[in-house]
């Protein structure tokens, strides 16, 4: 088949487009926009298909004790998409909903598109429950999310049939939700064949079109569904029987769905990988590292200093490697701007005068107990002591609680707690409402890069892939990306070593880390830092970016 007619499906729960447009909720929308921004820059034949989320991702407030509310975004969908004609029907609960989509199309700078069609049953056709089935990113109960789950799924296939897409070759399944699309596809096989049963025949066709990407090892991760509600919702379907395609006894598991019916399957990570292949011994795991889209998270001055040393730098993502020619000064200075903008904005929000001479360390992520906000704080005596000894820091904090995740409230409540106590002697700052513009401000921003996810439950983690970029080295965990990113004083530092017993004080070296490697670098071998910030953009950026992410997608998944 020639090139262009051999286009892929990108099916995700989430996809962040813009900032003003709140359809993701964090890392996975997140890397989805990302991906399909590459796509565009690389002219990548591909079409997206998420859900609309009329309500949006919620906005948060924290109180003074850092206790979270959460407001609805309003956002108007016709100031960024435009509707299309086509209509598509999905059964649910043997009632016929109707689905239509709204499109946005992804631009590349030389005018390359990809679209992207958000799937919305708000239509005065569907009964008041039904229209608000699309209004909501991973809200409601099970049964809310199986009915997403079918729409997006079945009705994303069904929809790109009605737009004309009839070439599709490959199906990419960003993470499980999406994996009922595979029931689609093996009904069309079946009536290609003139066939009233789905036999091996169908599954083999099935699965030489779907590619399938998981993202966690968490396993609240994994979507399933006691098959007594799928037969509900979804209708008994005799494929249901077939033990190669539903092998969970009593439930559907999405993520078995989509490994039984993919050709290729792959983790986020090389360790993830090999983490996802012990889950899954049965079969075969491949990894292809995450990465971001380098011109979105650049931070305006790095922008220019690149332009100016590297230019070709946005399309050649490789080129940043030579980053190790750009003058010291000019990367320092172009830090400083990027710093500067960031203590600007914390004034503003929080009334707080940070300190441009004083060591900023950067923490912002979804607020959950796996990736322990609180580490840094476990030992606040300790805390001061080390800045005593070594020099002064001052931390900027950020992250959002899913709203049932009462545990996760909490650790924002305990930053609060620490915030008061050490209010004289250590700045922290907790900012509200983390998402895509003030991810930017703040992986640009300070001046080291916090991470310290419960290993191995880090899948692969971007941010501190666009802290990279922005010459801001991580001191982490070695987990996820940083397994493969650290090399020890020269991209960053590591917490721990990788082949630690569970219990190790992961704590206790993050304090011998700063107290005795990263301060003492900052303070009194400036150039040295330096040093380490330049090979953060030289050997992090010109990898772990989302070009270099899709060639391998192009290579290993999509046109073999
Ligand atoms: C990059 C980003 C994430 C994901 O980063 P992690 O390192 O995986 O936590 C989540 N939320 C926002 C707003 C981001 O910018």
């Amino acid at each position: 088949m020639k090139r262009e007619n051999r286009i892929v499906a990108y099916f995700s729960m989430e996809i962040c487009l813009d900032e003003r447009v709140p359809t993701y909720s964090g890392g996975l929308g997140i890397l989805a926009g990302d991906t399909i921004r590459s796509a565009a820059n690389l002219k990548i034949p591909m079409v997206a298909i998420s859900l609309l989320y009329r309500n949006g991702y919620f906005s948060q407030k924290l109180d003074e004790k850092g206790r979270q509310t959460e407001e609805s975004l309003e956002w108007v969908v016709q100031d960024f998409l435009v509707e299309c004609p086509e209509r598509v029907t999905v059964t649910i609960e043997g009632r016929d909903v109707q689905v239509r989509a709204w499109k946005y199309k992804i631009f590349s700078e030389s005018g390359f598109i990809v679209p992207v069609f958000l799937l919305d049953t708000d239509l005065p056709e569907n009964s008041e429950e039904d229209r608000k089935l699309t209004h909501q990113l991973y809200g409601g109960d099970q049964r809310y999310r199986l009915c997403q789950e079918a729409i997006l799924g079945i009705g994303g296939v069904r929809m790109l049939r009605a737009l004309g897409y009839h070439q599709l070759t490959r199906f990419h399944m960003n993470e499980g939700h999406s994996s009922l699309l595979t029931l689609e596809l093996l009904d069309e096989s079946k009536k290609k064949r003139l066939s009233v049963d789905i036999t091996k025949e169908d599954i083999h066709s099935v699965k030489s079109l779907c590619v399938f990407t998981t993202h966690t090892p968490v396993d609240a991760g994994h979507d399933k569904f006691p098959m007594d509600l799928v037969k509900q919702v979804l209708g008994y379907r005799s494929v249901f029987d077939m033990k190669d395609v539903f092998c969970c006894e009593g439930i559907l598991n999405m993520t078995y769905l989509a490994l039984n019916l993919s050709h290729y399957v792959n983790g986020v990570a090389k360790k993830h990988g090999e983490v996802t292949q012990l889950m899954f011994a049965n079969y075969s795991i491949h990894a292809i590292t995450n990465g971001v889209h380098l011109p979105s998270w650049t931070s305006p001055s790095f922008q220019k200093l690149f332009d100016q040393y590297i230019p070709g730098w946005r399309s050649d993502n490789y080129s940043l490697r030579y980053a190790l020619n750009i003058a010291r000064t000019e990367i320092w200075k172009s830090h400083l701007k990027a710093k500067e903008e960031l203590l600007q904005y914390v004034k503003q929000e929080t009334n707080t005068d940070l300190d441009m001479d004083c060591l900023t360390i950067g923490f912002a992520r979804r607020s959950t107990p796996y990736k322990r906000a609180d580490l840094l704080l476990t030992d606040l005596d300790r805390l001061i002591e080390i800045v005593k000894k070594s020099g002064k820091i001052q931390i900027i904090y950020a992250g959002k609680a899913h709203p049932q995740d009462e545990e996760g409230k909490q650790i924002i409540q305990k930053i609060f707690q620490a915030i008061k106590f050490l209010k004289e002697k250590i700045k922290i700052v907790y900012l509200e409402n983390y998402d895509i513009a003030l991810g930017k401000l703040m992986t640009s921003g300070v001046d080291v890069w916090l991470n310290t996810p419960k290993r191995p439950l880090e899948a692969s983690g971007t941010s501190g892939m666009k802290s990279a970029v922005n010459g801001v080295p991580s001191l982490s965990i070695l987990d996820g990306w940083w397994v493969e990113g650290c090399i020890e004083g020269i991209t960053g530092w590591a917490i721990g070593n990788s082949s630690e017993q569970v219990g190790h004080d992961e704590a206790d070296d993050l304090y011998d880390k700063l107290e005795n490697v990263i301060l003492p670098l900052f303070y009194h071998d400036r150039d040295g830092f330096i040093e380490v910030m330049t090979h953060c953009i030289a050997l992090n950026g010109s990898f772990f970016n989302t070009n270099r992410m899709m060639h391998q997608y192009v290579l290993n998944a999509y046109f073999l």
